[in-house]
């Protein structure tokens, strides 16, 4: 079955690019939540936050590089945005390919979290 957004990185899956480098790969949510919504995944498949360890503290980084990137490219980067990571079934994961959402293109987001 593999992994959806390994696939998505290699091509095999469509998905609407927004930025890519050697690290990271950027692209928009089928679904999104808000004007605005990229997902940033790393091209070394890691599943969750706990999967990373100190010495690849550099996927942290490659990602808020790409995150920046968006931010510039989608043109949210002056009025501001939220970066949101859902990790674990409890924090809302469902893509067990670590990645960040990029939310924004609002003048408010909103409350950080529904009551
Ligand atoms: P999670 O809940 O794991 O943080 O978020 C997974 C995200 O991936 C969801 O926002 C969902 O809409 C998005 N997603 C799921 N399948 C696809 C897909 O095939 N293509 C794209 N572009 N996004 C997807
Ligand atoms: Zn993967």
């Amino acid at each position: 079955m593999g992994c959806l957004f390994c696939n998505i990185i290699e091509g095999k899956t469509p998905s609407k690019k927004v930025f890519e480098n050697d690290r990271v790969y950027a692209f928009h949510d089928i679904n999104p939540q808000a004007p605005v919504h990229i997902l940033v995944v790393h091209k070394t498949h890691t599943k969750d936050i706990e999967e990373t360890s100190a010495d690849r503290a550099h996927i942290f980084s490659d990602l808020f590089e790409g995150v920046k990137e968006v931010a510039k490219l989608t043109g949210i980067a002056e009025k501001g945005y939220r970066v949101i990571i859902n990790n674990g079934p409890a924090g809302g994961q469902i893509i067990w390919h670590m990645h960040v959402h990029v939310l924004g293109g609002k003048d408010n987001m909103g409350p950080m979290m529904a009551k």
